[in-house]
């Protein structure tokens, strides 16, 4: 730590790992970063958590791919094998030409053979970049990323509901909110920036109701914890409405003005009542009531929720339900109201709205429509493509072991540690005939690759991300990538030109211009305003407007305006426990590791804060399995096993484990289902039926 004069530079930039956005500055000497200090954007105001203080150094890591690697001919058979010291044996060196070459070879000519994974780590331009190479080059729309893995339920149920994909008011609206609900997030842990504002609101009087079958940092600032049943999470809410319908609590004169399909909810609800649905969500009738009428009676309410919603097989229901509670008690469009799905990863809002996403294209214009599609490839002067709907990330990995897709670019993702059932995706990723895998490290997803393209890190590149508040930001490059890896826009460029698209962007700045033409919610926002002000949050109705922090205060962009109630009914976990799988899995992240940990296990501190893959389990748990805090369990579901090392945690109920997901030596989702939401196609990260055992019980 020092002052100016101790740095070469100070780059102004956006902090890589969660959606809440952080403005950071870079301060650099001799090329590399020092330190990273909170600046003052609009999401953290000057505020960052370990992960964007401490976090950083992964970038000059001696793990970073510098050079162009193609599979040698005489590599050991293609598996989760490569030491990412000591990759020779399986790759061998080559020039940007013959690399990118090699590439295209494999994928030029292959039409529906060939899918493409995106990444939410990307830029909007990136994002951009690639679902158009998808959709121009290969006539198709097998294009994903991992908001098929994180809310894409929410989505699939805000679109059919109010009309837009995105939150409807920042997280910073709830100051000025008298009651909030968090349900089935985290984020002391997954949002910590975005959690000192929750904090801070409990701290002048606000009411905060906290609803997740783990207990939690934030319990400690609730009103009202309900820590119900895994999977319950439509019974618990339709109890809640059940009371507002039966209390007339609800706001007519909002749901007049602004919705439709009442009646029927109205009339489903009806059964469900607090008596009833206390037997399987396990939080009282009373304790029901208390809640419906505590946020029923907020002079302005917020929702927010994370993957404890969305990742079940009922996720799209989990969110039509938070929906219908916010509009039944008039808590949209109006400061200090509004939902608000805590996006995961820093860009996976951008690169929704990118449209690196199989049912749509940029903006959620469906890919369908003909109209739709023509305005595109007009814009790109040629590339018609297909109007079927394109496959999600599961359904690509199924698609591998039935023969009909042969070659995959895999740009910044990582699905053989994130799938669900991940032995059948790295099975998949093993059975392709080509893979490209643009990254900066050698992931265990590159571990499979025939050629790797060293790509960026996030301090050593241009281009717009959009955060969970709808904030498009400016990223800035404060270093050179290390030795001949180049910015992914570059690459993309490059292999684009081999495909005979006819690219010839001369930077991030022209993409972003082209993405504008054809993406309304870019309108009054352009690269120079960013330049110049590092964020413009959309919509943006003039040049000087900053953007819309609340939207939907005059009606819903749906036709006729209105927004949707659409009922839900109790769909059970697919696995229920049994005798031979008798407790409930849950996975997750953790404070100190992002995600599959490519990027926290190579950063100093972070590792060494948390270095070990371990699950946490309740004390008494553990006691009754024998096993003391340290030791050592085998966790066995229907897919597989992995060793792990126990840690006591009273949060967690006494019939669940939880295991986050970044650690490739005790990989979660060897164990998860891949039993998928029908909407939202999410698979139910948060429930599986799993056996506990120490692990020397052969
Ligand atoms: Fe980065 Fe999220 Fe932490 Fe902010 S809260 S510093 S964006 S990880």
């Amino acid at each position: 730590v020092g002052d100016s004069a101790d740095f070469d530079s100070e780059v102004d930039s956006i902090c890589p790992f969660c959606g809440v956005g952080c403005q950071v500055s870079l301060k650099v000497k001799d090329g590399r970063v020092k330190y990273v200090e909170g600046i003052n954007g609009p999401a953290n105001e000057g505020r960052l958590c370990v992960k964007g203080r401490f976090g950083f150094d992964y970038i000059h890591h001696d793990h970073r791919l510098t050079k162009p690697l193609i599979r040698r001919e005489d590599a050991p058979a293609k598996g989760l094998n490569v030491d990412p010291g000591n990759w020779q044996t399986h790759f061998r060196e080559a020039s940007w030409d013959e690399a990118l070459d090699f590439a295209a070879k494999g994928l030029k000519g292959r039409g529906r053979e060939v899918a493409g994974f995106g990444s939410a780590k990307c830029t909007n331009e990136e994002a951009y970049l690639f679902q158009k190479m998808i959709r121009q080059g290969f006539g198709h729309n097998n294009v994903d990323h991992c908001t098929r893995l994180c809310h894409a339920s929410s989505v699939a149920a805000l679109m059919e509901n109010v009309g837009s994909g995105a939150v409807t008011a920042t997280f910073n609206e709830i100051e000025n909110a008298d009651v909030a609900i968090v349900i089935g997030a985290n984020p002391i842990e997954n949002h910590p920036v975005a959690a000192t504002y929750f904090k801070q609101f409990t701290k002048r009087g606000g009411k905060l109701i906290v609803m997740d079958p783990r207990g939690q940092a934030l319990k400690r600032f609730a009103s009202h914890m309900l820590q119900f049943r895994p999977g319950a999470d439509v019974s618990m809410l339709n109890a809640i409405m059940h009371v507002i319908v039966e209390e007339k609590l609800y706001d007519q004169q909002y749901i007049e003005a602004y919705t439709e399909n009442w009646e029927a909810e109205k009339a489903h609800l009806a059964d469900f009542t607090p008596e009833k649905m206390s037997e399987i969500c396990g939080i009282a009738p009373e304790v029901l009531r208390d809640v419906a009428r505590t946020f029923a009676g907020a002079r302005a309410g917020m929702i927010f929720w994370g993957m404890g919603v969305s990742q079940h097989i009922h996720g799209t229901d989990n969110s039509r339900c938070l929906i219908s509670l916010a509009l039944m008690t008039g808590q949209v469009g109006r400061p200090g109201a509004g939902l608000h799905p805590l996006r995961g990863q820093n860009n996976v809002q951008g690169a929704s709205d990118a449209g690196l996403i199989p049912m749509f294209l940029p903006d959620y214009q469906d890919v369908t429509q003909d109209g739709v599609r023509s305005a595109f490839t007009e814009v790109w002067g040629s590339g018609d493509f297909s109007n079927q709907k394109g496959l999600t990330v599961t359904e690509i990995m199924d698609a591998v072991h039935a023969g009909d897709i042969k070659a995959m670019y895999v740009l910044g993702e990582n699905p053989a540690m994130s799938d669900p059932d991940v032995d059948h995706a790295r099975a998949a990723l093993a059975k392709l005939d080509h893979l490209v895998v643009q990254d900066i490290f050698l992931t265990e997803t590159a571990n499979y690759a025939d050629v790797i393209l060293p790509a960026s890190a996030f301090a050593e590149k241009s281009g717009t991300v959009t955060n969970t508040n709808r904030q498009v930001q400016m990223g800035r490059p404060a270093v050179p990538p290390p030795g001949e890896a180049r910015e992914d826009w570059w690459i993309e460029v490059e292999l684009a030109k081999r495909l005979d698209l006819g690219w010839t962007y001369s930077g991030p700045a022209e993409v972003f211009a082209e993405m504008k033409q054809n993406m309304k919610s870019l309108d009054n926002i352009t690269w120079d305003r960013l330049e110049a002000q590092n964020v413009v949050t959309y919509p943006s109705l003039s040049p000087e407007d900053p953007g819309q922090a609340i939207v939907f205060a005059d009606g819903f962009p749906r036709a006729g305006g209105r927004a949707r109630f659409t009922p839900a009914s109790v769909i059970a976990p697919d696995e229920a426990p049994d005798s031979d799988y008798p407790m409930i899995l849950t996975t997750g992240r953790q404070l100190e590791h992002w995600h599959t940990g490519s990027m926290t296990r190579r950063s100093t501190v972070l590792d060494a804060v948390e270095p070990e893959a371990n699950c946490s389990l309740h004390p008494k748990t553990l006691r009754r399995l024998g096993v003391a805090p340290g030791g050592m369990l085998r966790l066995t579901t229907r897919r597989g096993s992995v060793e792990v090392m126990a840690r006591a945690d009273r949060a967690v109920a006494e019939d669940m484990v939880f295991l986050p997901f970044a650690y490739v030596e005790a990989a979660a989702n060897i164990l998860t289902n891949p039993a998928v939401d029908p909407y939202g196609k999410i698979p139910e990260f948060k429930f599986s039926a799993v056996r506990v055992e120490p692990a020397s019980v052969a």
